[in-house]
């Protein structure tokens, strides 16, 4: 078990759905709601009863910047009166550019949030809005801008690739367009077609990058980042020295987090457990919202299983004692995995291959 804990808090509310979007999520009906919400996350972020350190808190979603500044900065100080924070705890807040103001930005940061997650997605505004996004790059950058103004350190970018109409240049720019706002940290996904998704409906008539068109997208992606300076250190995370995502590194490594929320998931004293993805009900009984009692405790080969899965996903990679070292030398020796003292790690080449790889070492 860890010594740790971390909190994750979800806002599940978007003004409108993106296209591309499967995630639980539902438009705020009233501020009367908002303030509901956010009595109910203080009520269940109570009822656990955790007392260890925490060393990491995340405000995620959904939008959490439409929750309200005020309500947001009431909800960490409540965290700060009820958890002990370490004294280098990583708070971070997801932004969307078409949401926060400068002012906004100044009390947020004056409130404790040390980390902004911003959701750049591309530069080029006709994607961001074939993609149903709510901002252009001009509101991306007025955002970076104003967050350092207002004294943020630590900033990172989301970045999609592989989407319908996007070609490799068109990629690169959006690319270089992100590494010229300077962030610390770059998270890039590439489009996935999700099952109940406006894009899935309209499928026939979008044009996606063929698979070798995306992992040349992928490819430029890293290598236009590593020039740059960021480690590659997750499949899908970049980071300047010294600012690795604390918050994400936990799920990597398997430690305790509690999810708090409607639709929020938590990894607790050896259980997965989720809450309920609907927000009335979680209104309604936000102390029986998860299903932490019925949630069996992760035995001895799910625990192995995940850990295999999860840390692949890192530089750190895994303990080479956990696999077979017939694997290991076959799979090193195709160049997808390194040896790394004691541990192995996927190569950037293994990464492009993840799944498959990973599926042979659990075989
Ligand atoms: S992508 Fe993000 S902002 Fe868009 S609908 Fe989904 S959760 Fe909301």
């Amino acid at each position: 078990m860890s010594t740790t804990t971390s909190l994750y808090f979800h806002f599940p509310f978007c003004t409108r759905k993106c296209n591309y979007c499967a995630f639980y999520s539902v438009p705020w009906a009233s501020e009367a709601q908002k303030d509901a919400y956010l009595d109910a996350l203080k009520t269940q972020a109570l009822s656990f009863g955790e007392t260890r350190p925490v060393p990491s808190v995340y405000f995620g979603g959904g939008t959490p910047t439409n929750f309200g500044v005020s309500r947001l900065t009431d909800l960490l100080c409540f965290v700060r009166e009820h958890f002990s924070l370490t004294p280098d705890v990583e708070i971070t807040l997801e932004a969307n550019p078409a949401d926060v103001s400068p002012a906004d930005l100044q009390t947020l940061r004056n409130a404790g949030f040390n980390r902004l997650s911003i959701g750049m997605q591309s530069s080029d505004d006709a994607l961001l809005k074939s993609l149903g996004r709510r901002h252009t790059f001009a509101d991306t950058r007025a955002t970076v801008e104003a967050a350092r103004e207002a004294g943020f350190q630590n900033l990172s970018l989301d970045l999609l690739f592989a989407l319908p109409g996007q070609t490799l240049p068109g990629l690169e720019t959006s690319v270089r367009d992100a590494l010229s706002l300077c962030p610390e940290h770059i998270s890039a996904y590439s489009l996935q077609l999700e099952e109940g998704t406006a894009f899935y409906q309209t499928r026939e008539t979008l044009s996606f990058p063929t698979e070798d068109e995306e992992e040349a997208q992928y490819d430029a992606l890293c290598s236009l980042l590593a020039n740059a300076g960021y480690r590659h250190y997750e499949i899908s995370s970049f980071a300047k020295e010294g600012f690795r995502s604390r918050h994400n590194l936990r799920y990597w490594d398997r430690g305790d987090y509690l999810g708090i929320g409607a639709a929020a998931h938590s990894f607790w004293n050896g259980k997965r457990f989720s809450n309920v993805p609907d927000l009335k009900a979680y209104l309604a009984s936000p102390l029986t919202a998860n299903d932490y009692k019925k949630a069996e405790r992760i035995d001895e080969t799910e625990a192995w299983e995940e850990t295999v899965m999860l840390g692949l996903r890192t530089d750190e990679g895994i303990p080479a004692s956990l696999v077979s070292s017939e694997h290991i030398s076959r799979l090193v020796s195709l160049g997808l995995l390194a040896q790394k003292g004691d541990h192995v790690a996927l190569t950037e080449r293994g990464w492009r291959v993840s799944n498959a790889v990973i599926g042979q070492l659990l075989l």
